[in-house]
């Protein structure tokens, strides 16, 4: 049995008009000789009024109760769209999360998927040539509704794809694929006709939302093919797939940023062991993500140390570090919520010396003045004034050659 899993996202289904294109899809898929998993979002808003909704009802809404809420709106997208199949003479159903079963932890909101019946899913393609599931939503071991998190239809999809061995995962979206960095901001921003799992993980993180990040790590852990491509067009979109050989591929994929972010500094805290410990684990038990972090020893065992959190956690983070600004022996406190993180990735660093210092360089040609640096294997980021945020993507975008076609930007700027 050859499998398709095709997932459509809300501005897909926002409507008849748009889930007859959607039915197109399918129909291409059927001719192709596939058994087709379909998984939908919830019409485009109806997540979002759904909490609202909830929020005008309770000050604090039960958890598990808003996940039977939630789960709602996929349950409307699957039975009006299985209409729109049966119309058609498809042999077709829709699909709950609880029905198939999609079990997940009971983590109301933000619950992982544990395991996915495999066989009822293959027994139920014996008899429909198309199962239609609603995304997002599955159960915990007593039965009751959970839903995956904002976007977590993504994580649906890839987990059907990753159970059922789908030959494919097609995500259908309103844009045609993923960019080399966000077009909004730099017109010259190219579509990626191919991205490694590892790239995408780094342009998720970072802002470029064409996928939920928990389905890019899925993705990669049961090494299933994700195409992102668009529900209005047929162009062939965005695949994200395993690693190419890092020596062939573009030494920068594309340009990343996250305006998120806030730098901390404490000035002159004692530089013995145990001080970073007795700041970022408070820290950690606020639940607080710390980003970037770096330090930088000075005179008279005293050493600098800047971090970044999101700038919603600031306040909190500046309440913990005023708790233990004495033991720490901080001689002051500074915090500046104007930054912006910009990021260059590419497996191709992996094999090619120089990317940073051609980074570098481009910010220095741009007076862009860099306050913060942190690199991975695949990354470089500059923590830089938020003002110089579209500057620096775009004179970055140009110096790695993402200006012309991305399949040529290896020859560029090192060969
Ligand atoms: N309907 C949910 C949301 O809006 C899940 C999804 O669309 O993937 O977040
Ligand atoms: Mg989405």
């Amino acid at each position: 049995m050859r499998i398709l899993v095709q997932k459509f996202g809300g501005t897909s289904v926002d409507g008849r008009d748009c889930m007859l294109k959607v039915r197109e899809k399918v129909l291409v898929g059927l001719n192709q000789g596939y058994k087709i998993i379909v998984v939908l979002s919830a019409m485009h808003g109806v997540t979002s009024n759904l909490i609202k909704m909830a929020s005008s009802w309770a000050k604090e809404p039960d958890r598990a109760e808003m996940d039977v809420l939630l789960s709602t709106g996929e349950q409307q997208a699957v039975a009006l769209f299985t209409m729109l199949l049966k119309e058609k003479g498809i042999k077709s159903r829709s699909c709950l999360g609880h029905q198939l079963p999609i079990r997940t932890d009971p983590t109301f909101g933000s619950a992982r998927i544990l395991d996915i019946d495999k066989k009822a899913i293959t027994d139920l393609l014996k008899r429909y040539d198309v199962l239609v599931v609603a995304g997002f939503q599955g159960c915990d071991c007593t039965q009751r509704i959970t839903t995956l998190g904002r976007g977590g239809s993504d994580t649906s999809a890839v987990a059907l794809a990753a159970v059922t061995q789908a030959e494919l995962c097609e995500i259908y979206t309103d844009v045609e694929g993923v960019y080399t960095t966000d077009p909004n901001i730099c017109s010259k921003a190219q579509k990626i006709s191919m991205i490694d799992y590892e790239e995408m993980l780094e342009m998720a993180s970072m802002g470029a939302k064409v996928l939920q990040i928990r389905s890019v790590e899925f993705a990669k852990k049961y090494n299933v093919p994700v195409l992102v491509r668009s529900t209005f067009s047929n162009e062939p979109g965005t695949l994200v797939t395993k690693e190419k050989n890092s020596m062939e591929a573009a030494m920068v994929s594309g340009i990343a940023y996250d305006k998120d972010q806030a730098r901390i500094t404490l000035v002159g805290v004692k530089d013995e062991p145990g001080v970073s410990a007795k700041i970022f684990e408070p820290i950690a038990s606020a639940n607080i993500v710390v980003d970037m972090i770096v330090q930088n020893p000075s005179k008279n065992e005293r050493t600098d140390l800047t971090f970044t959190v999101p700038r919603g956690s600031v306040k909190d983070t500046l309440k913990i570090l005023g708790k233990i600004k004495d033991d720490i022996g901080a001689q002051d406190i500074f915090h500046d919520d104007n930054v912006c993180k910009i990021s260059v990735i590419g497996v191709g660093m992996r094999t090619h010396a120089g990317i940073a210092s051609i980074a570098f360089a481009t910010l220095q040609k741009e007076n862009v003045n860099i306050l913060m640096i942190s690199t991975s294997e695949i990354k470089i980021s500059c923590l830089v004034k938020e003002k110089y945020t579209e500057l620096a993507i775009r004179s970055l975008h140009e110096a790695f050659g993402l200006d012309k076609d991305v399949s040529k930007a290896c020859e560029s700027p090192l060969a």
